[in-house]
């Protein structure tokens, strides 16, 4: 009985640490778990890095610590011009925090190339914008120079379903009509991945998510290729990086708070 009431707090005890001992330890992780498959790391793995820590804006939208910021409102240096035949000066109008496509001065395109991308853009349309179907407000989101995700004023305006506003140019049409009435800032959120070639073959697609004022328009869509009006969108090989750039299709559209993160690395871990 002596034995027996020695033993037992003490029994206690050592359960106590030892298990206080583990649940220290496995704040951490653990090393003896089984694998994930398809990775390297165990579950929980105590020697899995963590994440970078990157400070966000004060306000959901704004560009956070890591981005890089293409428009800020107060010049177009990050920017060249772009026409069919060459690059020039970018010739669009930075006034009062906007920037304002100019008709008839080409579209403008970062001095910078991005392959996979997180990025922010806010348009608008003119209030008193005019004109039908793709004469309506249009410019666009070229990813890559390349791959247009529309901006036309499809609040009131009517087109084609794969050319309205938020559509994958010629491909998707988005999942939905997201659109604010013109003269009313818009966004759109975009994850792009750009494709992927061996010589001439498509190793691997580009995919776009899109969300436009909050909603989402494409869940990792695929482009098919790059698109041109009337004709079935195709690849031709181009480099990992290339430059972003807007569209001037003629309408004085407006965009302001442009700002990108590069996204290579993050899928590594
Ligand atoms: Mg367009």
């Amino acid at each position: 009985m002596i034995r027996l009431r020695i033993l037992l707090p003490t029994a206690l005890l050592c359960g106590f640490t030892a298990m206080q001992a583990q649940q220290k330890n496995h704040d951490l992780g653990y090393d003896n778990t089984p694998q994930i498959p398809g990775q390297t790391w165990r579950v929980h793995d105590d020697k899995r890095p963590h994440p970078p820590k990157v400070a966000p804006a004060a306000v959901v939208g704004q560009p956070p610590a890591d981005a890089i910021v293409l428009f800020d409102g107060k010049d177009l240096s990050k920017w060249v011009g772009r026409t069919r035949t060459a690059v020039t000066e970018a010739q669009w109008k930075v006034e009062n925090g906007v920037l304002e496509v100019v008709p008839g001065k080409g579209g403008i395109m970062t001095r910078e190339k991005f392959g996979d991308i997180q990025l922010h853009v806010e348009w608008m349309e003119p209030a008193d914008v005019t004109g039908t179907s793709q004469s309506r407000g249009n410019s666009g989101i070229e990813l890559m120079t390349r791959y247009e995700l529309q901006v036309l004023e499809s609040y009131e305006g009517v087109t084609y379903a794969d050319g309205q506003a938020g559509a994958i140019y010629g491909t998707w049409p988005p999942l939905v009509n997201a659109c604010r009435k013109p003269g009313e800032w818009q966004s759109y959120d975009i994850v792009f991945e750009a494709p992927q070639f061996d010589g001439e073959k498509v190793l691997k697609p580009a995919y776009i998510t899109v969300f436009h004022n909050g909603v989402l328009l494409h869940h990792r869509q695929a482009f098919i290729g790059r698109a041109t009006h009337a004709r079935v969108a195709t690849y031709a090989p181009h480099a990992p990086e290339e430059p972003l750039s807007l569209q001037n299709h003629g309408s004085v559209v407006r965009y302001r708070n442009i700002w990108v993160r590069k996204l290579k690395g993050y899928d590594q871990q």
